[in-house]
């Protein structure tokens, strides 16, 4: 037959291409699978997956499907329609290239593939075990492809070793397809698990209304529409405002060319973009958009396609840096309010960018490059916006407090208030004196006066013989996990009741992940049930914390929960996690504390046991003797 698109590609070629394993995890298998149906032109993909992809991975497309004769090479190692020779590999236009992933996932399942093409009567069926073609049938369906793929590793006992549960694995899987859907917003995806319905999205018309469909509208209403070209290339997407921020850096998306990848520089320009604007240590959501000339990108370096190399790096990392900071300097509209900013992420540039992959007969699906390729350059490029100097901002506040007697004698009643960036403080302290004997080099902080707050995290105290400086975060986690631990000792975590139940959505991908910490979440105080599958009720919150922080610190254990979920067996394990505990509830470097604040956690702090140290070690202060700073002034 003719129209045959599929050819081996010789060895000279198959041998530049970056070796190693394709297929590590049910994960990387989805994520091939997904690619080829993009690569095809599909415009609805449903995936379904059974015990996080080990007993079934499937994904069924609308692309263009395969001749019998296709079908059948296209399970051949360096397989390929996508490109022919050497001199393609330095522009690809493609998620696949390798022409390896459908080889690996056959070799170590069972595979049935079934694919037409629009115009065939009919569909072909192939059955595939441990890599051997077994069966090659006519079969009824749709125009498109859909392929199955069972108990993966089978026959690689080795490898079956070192699945992770299947909730972890579901949540690898769930994760990996979010990253696809987000960069195809005009694809429908679909995704179940275990007969279960994780997300179903239609067509979207911007990335924005994929955010929406895939995390919310609360975050959604939250992020900025950005977008800045220079020399060819344009960096553009959705950013949270510095107000927000998040315990892990997982909600921050790169994309090159439309393409999920890995990038340390990209990912630092990025924080760099928000410097001083969200406290140390959080993270903002973004979704980056790097869009270059594919001979500018090498994706050829990584088996799994998940990392890149830039030949212009530096301009790359300034462009982003630039798109971000400037984004940032004035955040009066929100993406969604702002009609301006739906212009900023539809360009026309970006409209070619939005359109659905180009299929081209050859078999090739292109996705549209910059108009021309002519047009970039110096005249396109928008000149980029100077970064703002450090001293611009004013982030640094020095807060003198006057009265001291008068705050302390307010204290009693103190609770730090759980502010924006997502502090909570410390309740109200009880009435225990303060212990009579304090150790020489750790002072009494309450008996001393208050300088005030500088950078808003470290509290200043002048002593007889010097000044301290207190760190307000590592003091107050310090506090709050001696709290806790003496709550546990003395019969368990006090657990103070919400006046009105919250709900709190948990993201589909990692919902079942999250279900099942449930034993653990409620041992560490906070009174959470199942409400639906991806939603929790929360009834319930550590005392220590304040009844209105209960949410806020939920929400932020679990955003920071690690590829294991809570891990807790022993007491130092518990431990562990009430360091966690108190070191999300914890107010942070970088919120401004008010004197009566200041006052309570003095208080608090001169109340607590091993209060030189936080809970990770860190020092809670640090002294400059009088005698040093003298000698400094040369007196
Ligand atoms: P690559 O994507 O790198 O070319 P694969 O092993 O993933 O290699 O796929 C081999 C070939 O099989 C592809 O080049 C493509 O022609 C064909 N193919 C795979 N999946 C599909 C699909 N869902 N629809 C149409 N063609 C497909
Ligand atoms: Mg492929």
């Amino acid at each position: 037959m003719a129209e045959r698109l599929i050819h081996i590609l010789p060895e000279h070629v198959a041998s530049q291409i970056a070796a190693g394993e394709v297929v590590e995890r049910p994960a990387s298998a989805l994520k091939e699978l997904v690619e080829n149906s993009l690569d095809a032109g599909a415009r609805t993909i449903s995936a379904e997956i059974e015990r996080g992809g080990s007993a079934l991975i499937a994904v069924a497309d609308d692309g263009c499907g395969m001749v019998r004769e296709d079908a059948v090479l296209s399970l051949r190692r360096h397989a390929t329609s996508k490109i022919r020779d050497a001199a393609d590999l330095a522009a690809i236009h493609t998620f696949g290239f390798r022409g390896e992933a459908l080889a690996s996932i056959a070799s170590v399942s069972r595979l049935v593939l079934q694919t037409r093409r629009a115009n065939d009567e009919t569909g072909v069926e192939l059955i595939v075990t441990g890599g051997d073609l077994e069966q090659t049938r006519g079969c009824a369906m749709a125009p498109g492809t859909r392929i199955e793929v069972r108990e993966l590793f089978f026959n690689t006992p080795a490898r079956l070793k070192f699945l992770k549960t299947s909730a972890t694995e579901q949540a690898a899987a769930a994760e990996a397809l979010q990253r696809l859907a987000l960069a195809n917003p005009q694809v429908a995806f679909r995704l179940n698990a275990d007969g279960r319905t994780l997300f179903d999205l239609p067509r979207a018309v911007s990335v924005l209304e994929r955010v929406r469909q895939l995390f919310g509208p609360k975050l959604a209403d939250r992020m900025l529409g950005f977008e800045l070209e220079d020399a060819g290339m344009r960096a553009w997407g959705l950013l949270t405002m510095s107000q927000e921020s998040f315990p892990t850096p997982r909600q921050v998306f790169t994309f090159v060319n439309r393409r999920a990848v890995r990038d340390r520089a990209l990912m630092r320009a990025v924080a760099l973009g928000y410097e001083t604007l969200i406290p140390r240590g959080r993270y903002p959501a973004v979704a980056l958009f790097l869009e270059l000339r594919p001979e500018d990108v090498d994706v050829n370096v990584h088996p799994m396609k998940s990392e890149v190399r830039f030949r212009r790096s530096g301009a790359a990392f300034e462009l982003v840096y630039h798109a971000v900071r400037a984004r940032l300097a004035d955040q009066n509209a929100t993406a969604g309010s702002l009609p301006a900013s739906r212009a900023s992420e539809m360009t026309p540039a970006t409209r070619e960018m939005m359109r659905p992959p180009v299929y081209l007969g050859s078999g090739v699906s292109v996705l549209a490059t910059e108009s021309g390729g002519s047009a970039s350059g110096e005249a396109a490029g928008a000149p980029a916006p100077r970064p703002r100097g450090i001293g611009d901002q004013p982030e640094r506040s020095l807060r003198l407090v006057a009265d001291t007697q008068a705050q302390r004698a307010q204290q009693g009643a103190l609770r730090l208030g759980f502010g924006r960036g997502g502090a909570i403080g410390a309740a109200a302290p009880e009435a225990s004196p303060p212990p009579a004997a304090i150790g020489a080099s750790i002072p009494l902080y309450s008996s001393l006066r208050i300088v005030g707050q500088i950078f808003a995290g470290y509290i200043a105290l002048e002593s007889d013989n010097g000044l301290i400086l207190v760190d307000q975060h590592a003091a107050h986690e310090r506090v709050t996990f001696e709290r806790l631990r003496a709550e546990l000792r003395s019969g368990g975590i006090r657990v103070q009741a919400l006046l009105t139940p919250a709900t709190l959505d948990v993201n589909p991908a990692r919902a079942a992940q999250v279900m099942a910490s449930i034993p653990q979440l409620r041992a560490m105080g906070f009174d959470v049930e199942p409400f639906g599958d991806t939603t929790l009720i929360l009834k319930g919150a550590p005392a220590v914390f304040g009844a209105d922080g209960g949410l806020r610190l939920l929400t932020e254990m679990i955003d920071s929960m690690g590829e294991h979920g809570f891990q807790m067996r022993g007491e130092a394990a518990f431990d562990d996690w009430l360091k966690q505990l108190a070191c999300h509830g914890s107010v942070r470097v970088g919120r401004a504390l008010s004197p009566p604040e200041i006052t309570a956690l003095l208080a608090e702090l001169d109340r607590t046991e091993f209060k030189s140290n936080c809970p990770h070690g860190r020092p809670v202060h640090i002294q400059f003797a009088r005698g040093q700073l003298e000698r400094m002034f040369r007196r």
